[in-house]
């Protein structure tokens, strides 16, 4: 995943442990990092992966090499480390995680001094001494020391009760099924779910780095087990995190898997009955159903790039409160504008005990899209030239370009074709209000685009 010049993909560094992410490298990042804080105390924390520890101890030695403090707070959810830099008020924060990727990858996230990973500029000046060899070692009597932090899950727990009406919550007594992914989803939400009275039985709760129970990431295909128990157990509500539970999947009570389109429509939509001409800040791979509660109940949509920085780094900017991924991401700014399972689980929670509505009915009320994929191979050196020619095809089109390009028609259908950031392909996505529909576009701009990449490929 590690490209020549260049440290951070999309969600930070990440690699395949002991082949890309080595210990050496890990010191020698941890170094870069600590010169581009220059002193001060960062925090310190990892998911539940068997690399985690390792990397950590490497992270650190580099940190406190160039004179940075280390605060110790182990192994935790992410959004529950995002929270305790800010709460902590440190200078920003290592977190060891490679999130819903496969057991033997790892990798390192930087945020700054509000738990926000750090900006595309902040990265470059990181790879930049990373690559240019200006790391700065600190004199002997110098050198940073590590603490433990205990006590992160405590104040997170009780910041996240903040933000919901507990009294309502703890009226209904739910029944909630959580598959903690044998990660940290198991440290944080089942006692926030027991807090707000809620009965609680857990799957895939006992960590374990190998991951036995269920790949990291909380697609479908993986929460066959988390649906039945919710329907054999009977409850109201199952949910799904992915290996460092900033993301949350939802099941209804007859056992149906929501993507996230749906569930973040559904905070949306609440969100926005209280509040009113607020921003929603999304990415153009959200789906309609997104932009058509915002027309419905006058909220504003910022359509971003692909990718939960980008988002997170728009919200601070615009100062916005409600954020969200088609991937089951929920920012949720009063809190604090990242990813957050359990927040977002607290919230799907609060709508059900204040509407006093199910979660399958409460999803039934939302608009309805039908989404087809495909993908067309297309070269790396070609993608440029050919988004360049498929944008002046459309350009008379509704479109935006912020991120390959979305097409909106009449008759509430839409496309975003985007080049693949990690395979020599291009990705279609087409939503419409009957599957046959989407078929038809999906098809119509496939078939269009091979065009493209044939003629450009003489
Ligand atoms: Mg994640």
């Amino acid at each position: 995943m590690l490209s020549a010049r260049r440290l951070f993909g999309t969600n930070g560094i990440r690699g395949l442990v002991n082949k890309e992410l080595t210990p050496e490298m890990a010191v020698k990042v941890g170094c870069a990092i600590g010169t581009f804080f220059e002193n001060g105390t960062l925090l310190m924390g990892y998911d539940a992966r068997t690399s985690g520890p390792m990397l950590a101890k490497a992270v650190i030695a580099g940190l406190n090499a160039t004179g940075c403090g280390v605060l110790l707070a182990g192994m935790a959810p992410t959004p529950t480390l995002q929270y305790a830099v800010k709460h902590s008020k440190l200078k920003g924060g290592v977190i060891i995680t490679a999130s819903h990727n496969p057991p033997e990858y790892n990798g390192i996230k930087v945020v700054w001094n509000d738990g926000i990973e750090i900006s595309r500029e902040q990265e470059i000046a990181v790879e930049d001494i990373y690559f240019n060899e200006r790391v700065k070692l600190s004199k002997w009597s110098a050198i940073g020391e590590t603490r433990d932090l205990p006590g992160v899950i405590d104040d997170y727990v009780e910041a996240v009760k903040k933000h919901v009406d507990t009294a309502a919550i703890s009226g209904k007594h739910f029944h909630v099924v959580v598959d903690a992914a044998n990660s940290v989803g198991a440290l944080a939400a089942p006692r926030l779910l027991r807090e707000l009275g809620c009965k609680v039985t857990t799957i895939n709760a006992n960590i374990d780095g190998t991951f036995p129970g269920r790949p990291p990431e909380p697609r479908p295909e993986n929460l066959t087990d988390l649906a039945s128990t919710v329907k054999a157990m009977s409850a109201d509500l199952g949910v799904a995190y992915d290996g460092d539970a900033d993301r949350s999947i939802f099941v209804d009570e007859k056992g149906q898997i929501h993507m996230g389109d749906e569930s973040f429509a559904l905070v949306e939509k609440y969100f926005l009955k209280d509040n009113p001409n607020e921003k929603v800040v999304t990415p153009v791979s959200s789906s309609s159903l997104i932009k058509d509660i915002a027309d419905a109940y006058k909220g504003k949509i910022v359509w971003t790039k692909v990718g939960s920085v980008t988002v997170a780094q728009t919200m601070k900017k615009l100062k916005a409160k409600l954020g969200g991924e088609e991937n089951g991401g929920i920012f949720y700014g009063p809190h604090q504008p990242v990813r957050d399972g359990a927040m977002s689980t607290a919230l799907i929670l609060q709508i059900m005990a204040k509407t006093g509505e199910k979660l399958s009915k409460l999803i039934k009320e939302l608009p309805q899209y039908f989404i087809e994929k495909d993908k067309v191979e297309c070269k790396e050196e070609l993608k440029e030239k050919v988004l360049e020619k498929l944008i002046s095809e459309v350009k008379e089109l509704n479109i935006n370009t912020i991120d390959g390009v979305k097409i909106w028609f009449k008759d509430e259908q839409a496309i975003l074709i985007r080049p693949s950031g990690t395979e020599p392909i291009y990705r279609l996505y087409a939503e419409a209000k009957t599957e046959r529909k989407a078929q038809k576009l999906v098809k119509e701009y496939t078939l269009r685009l091979r065009k493209i990449v044939a003629s450009l490929n003489r």
